[in-house]
């Protein structure tokens, strides 16, 4: 696995750190506050701005290498893209006396790791931590940047909570990658195998933006059950009694086919909130989801949506009506092709899958009713009062829902 995080205590007493107050006369170097594959991170304090900030060299012996200094930059280059709230900002760079240097925003707190490690970590807190990841993400894919090392170390948690990404020295940047880099790096590999997609071990040159949607799978996996998804892993739900609505969500991030995958950190991030803002106990395993909690969450299996605001002409609502009862019946199909597809996966959801198809064709029907109904009444006047949403069954256990344990 990767670099583990130094901590801060008794890590800053060799010599290069008396060196650096040398090399960096216009820093007051405070503390080291972590050390990776790469470098170290000081806390620094600017007296002429009066600000405190993160300082990341790299490695003295590591900046005899071209392709580490190469890294390093482009770190700096990835983060000088992106200005976003759960993102560390980069305030300058450079190479000072054989020293490659990062100055950055520094983040007050922990990386996930440091939390996981004591043990402090609920699966509620997971699903804050997540989407602030998956927003960081989403934006970053926007900008052209693909992570790449996504992991726990790399996500920054400050005092009240807000993450922060940080390390993008294996970051690719879109424009860059057409001059062919190739980073090969003698004992280390670009990402943390742990946490890679398959692509990226397999095809590193291939990855696109859904490796990282891959790595952040496995840490939202790792925050859940305290293991990595390793093999044929249990879904976690079945290892530590974690709510079963998280798993298909958790599930579809780790899918080997990246098609499978959600296909933006945008989409999983709608997911995750889902599951965080939903209420009451789960659903039982057998019987039909409570029309009312589907309807109010307007999810439709598959990662299709549907609009739950009322609208104004009967006509588009009974098209909403008709395409509603075909989406609940293609995610019937869903689930069935999912339990055939991973024995793992079916352990999970075979319970009640008839009960559920069951209740779909329940609601497809009635689905079609309402719309029949609704086709009868279309003269009436505009502004008429609609009728309340089609009910739709969601068929993933990840969906709804809070924790059984914190
Ligand atoms: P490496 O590239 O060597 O892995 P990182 O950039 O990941 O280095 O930094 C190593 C550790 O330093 C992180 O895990 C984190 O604990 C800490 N760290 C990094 N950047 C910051 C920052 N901006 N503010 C506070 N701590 C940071
Ligand atoms: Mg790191």
């Amino acid at each position: 696995m990767g670099p583990t995080v130094a901590g801060v205590a008794g890590v800053g007493a060799e010599p290069v750190e008396g060196e650096l107050a040398g090399v960096f006369p216009q820093f007051q170097i405070l503390e080291l506050i972590g050390s990776g594959g790469m470098g170290r991170v000081y806390k620094v304090m600017q007296p002429g701005l009066g600000r405190v900030a993160a300082l990341k060299v790299l490695m003295p012996e590591l900046a005899k290498d071209p392709s580490f200094v190469e890294r390093f930059t482009r770190e700096g280059q990835a983060l000088a893209r992106l200005q976003h709230p759960n993102i560390v900002s980069v305030f300058d760079i450079g190479e000072t006396r054989g020293y490659c240097w990062l100055l950055m925003e520094y983040v007050d707190g922990v990386n996930l790791r440091q939390v996981m490690q004591s043990g402090s970590l609920s699966p509620k807190d997971a699903l804050q931590i997540i989407p602030g990841v998956c927003a960081a993400l989403e934006y970053a894919h926007g900008q052209g940047v693909l992570h790449r090392d996504i992991k726990p170390e790399n996500i920054l948690l400050d005092g009240s909570g807000r993450v922060k990404i940080a390390d993008f020295g294996v970051a690719k940047l879109s424009e860059v990658e057409g001059r062919r880099v190739t980073l090969t790096v003698s004992g280390s590999s670009l990402g943390t195998p742990a946490y890679m997609a398959p692509e990226q071990i397999e095809r590193p040159q291939d990855v696109d933006h859904r490796a990282d949607i891959y790595s952040l799978g496995v840490v939202f996996y790792e925050m859940l059950t305290g293991e990595l998804p390793l093999g044929r892993f249990p879904a976690p739900s079945e290892t530590k009694g974690v709510d079963p609505r998280f798993d298909n969500v958790v599930f579809r991030t780790l899918e080997k086919q990246r098609e499978r995958r959600y296909q933006t950190a945008g989409e999983m991030k709608t997911q995750v909130e889902q599951v965080r803002g939903a209420e009451g106990p789960p659903p039982m395993p057998s019987g039909p989801v409570p029309p009312r909690r589907a309807a109010a969450a307007g999810e439709v299996s598959g990662g299709g949506r549907v609009k739950e605001e009322r609208v104004s002409q009967k006509a588009v609502w009974g098209m909403v009506c008709t395409v509603t009862g075909l989406l609940v019946l293609l995610g019937g199909m869903f689930v069935t092709r999912r339990v055939s597809f991973d024995e793992s996966r079916s352990r999970m959801m075979q319970r009640g899958v008839a009960e559920q198809q069951r209740a779909m064709m329940d609601a497809a029907q009635a689905a079609m009713e309402q719309q029949r109904e609704m086709m009868r009444g279309m003269p009436g006047g505009a502004g008429g009062v609609l009728p309340p949403p089609v009910p739709v069954p969601d068929l993933r256990p990840g969906v709804f829902g809070e924790t059984k344990n914190n």
